[in-house]
């Protein structure tokens, strides 16, 4: 099986992961990035997932090197967090723009050719904390709740095309975007997981992959916690 795979912002932390995890199983894997191009093997494009140019261009360049999308991990993100009464609204609007409105673009992009092909899987990067709710991160948490309602929506829009499109909610993981919390919140965010420790990216990644699999192609509109336990019942 050697299917194109992209995931979008994948220059380093899970997205990297995933894009690893898709080539070890012989996969031809193209990443995008927004400011730091990424070392290594993998067909590197530069993506602003905010400009509908560049996410044209990017699937563009894809698609002349390695034919069209069959597998799209969504995946890049941003924070920008405060207290509401603090929040400026374009960190509201620049949060939903990358995390909810970016996966709007390289969704609607790379159905096309999906729906052309009859086939096809879509996985969304969500987050716990969408589903949870987060003191501080309002705008976060409402654009990767927003992911789960247009994953369905997508879910029951192209199943009839044997496109399943399925959510991924991690809780912390280990990257950049955890580290620049600190160690102190980081111990006090792994006290709170049942399996008590934070993620590392590959145990997202494992995920992914798998509900890119033939064994995962009768689940579709899922959303699967990797958590550690910590959104229980949510
Ligand atoms: P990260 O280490 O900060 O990496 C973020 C990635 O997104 C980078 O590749 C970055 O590209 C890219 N990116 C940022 N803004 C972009 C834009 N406008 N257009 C295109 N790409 C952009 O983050 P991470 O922890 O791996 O998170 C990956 C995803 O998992 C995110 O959606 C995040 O919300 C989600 N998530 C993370 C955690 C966690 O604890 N880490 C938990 C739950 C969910 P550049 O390097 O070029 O800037």
């Amino acid at each position: 099986m050697s299917r194109v795979v992209l995931v979008t912002g994948a220059s380093r932390g899970i997205g990297l992961a995933i894009a690893d995890r898709f080539a070890a199983l012989g996969d031809k894997v193209a990443i995008t990035y927004n400011s730091t191009p990424p070392s290594g093997n993998h067909l590197a494009v530069k993506c602003d997932v905010t400009n509908a140019d560049e996410v044209e261009a990017a699937f563009s360049k894809i698609e002349g090197e390695f034919g069209a999308v069959e597998v799209l991990v969504s995946n890049a993100g941003i924070t920008k967090d405060g207290l509401l009464l603090r929040m400026k609204e374009a960190d509201f609007t620049s949060v939903v723009d990358t995390n909810l409105t970016g996966a709007f673009r390289v969704a609607k992009r790379a159905t096309a050719g999906m729906v052309r092909a009859r086939a096809g899987r879509i996985v969304f990067v969500s987050s716990v904390v969408g589903l949870l709710g987060q003191a501080g991160q309002a705008n976060y948490a409402a654009s990767k709740a927003g992911l789960v309602g247009f994953a369905r929506s997508l879910a029951r829009e192209l199943g009839s095309r044997s496109i399943t499109v399925n959510v991924v909610a991690p809780g912390p993981v280990d990257t950049d975007m955890t580290r620049a919390l600190g160690d102190e919140k980081l111990a006090a965010f792994a006290n709170l997981v049942p399996l008590g420790r934070i993620a590392t990216a590959d145990e997202i990644a494992g995920v992914v992959t798998f509900l890119a699999s033939a064994d995962a192609a009768y689940i579709t509109g899922a959303v699967i916690p990797v958590d550690g336990g910590l959104g229980m019942g949510h």
